[in-house]
């Protein structure tokens, strides 16, 4: 019998691992200066989440989600996005009693029944974080500069930052009319489920990605010649402090991101670097999802970072240090074998990556796994070395070598 990993998802392991890990790292380290504190929220939540808060005419509540029913009957969904179970999360645990903001991060696969090609998956793993309880655009400002400390910590340069603002529920039914308007004339060439969008939520057929569509939109009104002054207001002083903080923007008045509840302030970070799958991050403003959760009327703004588009980039973009043993003991006979585990499990506890030879193994290929591993050192020990209390040392880059007492080795390494 032979098992393969379902369609859409992939294993990640060593070399690529390290690149994750160090991506994992540079979040936490920018994000926790920023006060974003890890949240850990299931990866499963009633199926209500998310089609309430991302939208029942949006693809990925259309066709996307992995929904089942578990023993009980209940509909259950495997999140698709990490925002919607952050909310979730924020209003059953009352978090907005505590003091404003409140801001987390958070890490983990998403699932999503797409079509898997290159930089999309079934399985994919987002870092996302989620500030609530301030509405005033500084908080954007600072989460945009958050992110582009993020990709220069990485070293990952020519990114764009794409913004713009969607607007509220008070300039939403008129841009919506205006939408009505337009493609009313033009309904008859759309695809099915923008037939329906016309009707449910004419704003997602901007953001349909079936060429018909596409060509029949062209020409159609912008979201931000219909903001109110207040959303007008809100996008201009963003705009100013972004300048302020050095964050290199562009306008797109054209980005209506792919999810319902979105308020005001959206954006991508894009690369030119990735083919057509080009966002590396998305976000924008829900400043109505909490309330509809149940919860006060809170203002927040988030984002996600598409772990293996990020990956992608930083495999063809540098040189990557591969973790490698320090220290490899080569032994040969019974005694030196136990003296060495001894060794190296005293320098284990000191922090320090030691590999040991095996059983039957001969001293060459002891020597070769060394090699191979690309060890920094290697520790020579016989029976003439048990007898000296003395072993031989090598190191591999420059074949430099030498002799210690087995008291010394710790010391030798620190
Ligand atoms: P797209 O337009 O690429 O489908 P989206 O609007 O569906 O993106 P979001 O829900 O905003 O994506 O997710 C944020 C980020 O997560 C994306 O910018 C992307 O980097 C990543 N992402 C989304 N879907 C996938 C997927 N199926 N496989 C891999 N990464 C993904
Ligand atoms: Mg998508």
């Amino acid at each position: 019998m032979k098992y393969n990993a379902l369609k859409g998802m992939q294993d990640i392991f060593s070399p690529d691992i390290y690149i994750w890990q160090k991506v994992e790292e540079v979040a936490k380290d920018v994000f926790s200066a920023y006060g974003f504190q890890e949240l850990r929220a299931p990866i499963i939540e009633s199926t209500d989440i998310f089609v309430r808060s991302i939208g029942e005419t949006t693809d990925i509540v259309e066709k996307e989600m992995y929904t089942f029913s578990d023993k009980a009957g209940r509909h259950i969904t495997l999140r698709p996005e990490g925002t919607a179970p952050v909310v979730r999360c924020y209003v059953e645990n009352h978090l907005y009693n505590l003091p404003s903001p409140q801001k987390f991060f958070y890490s983990g696969p998403m699932f999503r029944y797409e079509r898997p090609q290159a930089g999309r998956f079934r399985q994919f793993f987002q870092i996302g974080a989620e500030a609530f309880g301030v509405g005033e655009p500084k908080i954007d400002a600072e989460i945009l500069s958050m992110l582009r400390l993020f990709f220069e910590r990485l070293g990952l340069k020519g990114l764009n930052f794409e913004v713009n603002s969607i607007g509220c529920e008070k300039c939403r039914p008129d841009y919506r009319n205006a939408l009505l308007d337009f493609f009313s004339v033009r309904i008859d060439g759309l695809c099915p489920d923008c037939k329906r969008r016309f009707d449910y939520n004419p704003l997602r057929i901007l953001d349909c990605k079936v060429d018909a569509c596409i060509k029949l939109r062209e020409g159609s009104p912008r979201v931000t010649d219909f903001l109110c002054g207040e959303c007008k207001e809100h996008f201009n002083t963003l705009l100013s402090l972004l300048k302020l903080l050095n964050v290199p923007y562009v306008v797109n008045p054209d980005m209506v991101r792919g999810l319902d509840y979105y308020t005001r302030t959206t954006f991508e970070v894009t690369s030119k670097d990735l083919g057509a799958q080009n966002a590396v991050a998305a976000g924008g403003r829900y400043d109505r999802l909490v309330e509809d959760f149940g919860g006060p009327p809170t203002p927040a703004i988030g984002f996600a970072i598409g772990m293996e588009r990020i990956t992608t980039l930083l495999k063809s973009s540098s040189n990557h240090k591969i973790p490698v043993p320090k220290v490899f003991i080569a032994t040969i006979g019974t005694p030196a074998e136990e003296e060495g585990l001894v060794i190296a499990d005293r320098l284990r506890d000191k922090g320090i990556w030691v590999e040991v030879g095996y059983a039957g193994n001969s001293l060459k290929s002891q020597l070769r796994r060394a090699d191979r591993l690309s060890s920094a050192y290697v520790l020579i020990i016989g029976d003439d070395e048990i007898n000296s209390e003395k072993l031989k040392w090598k190191k591999l880059s420059d074949g430099s070598q030498g002799e210690i007492a087995f008291t010394e080795v710790y010391d030798f390494f620190k």
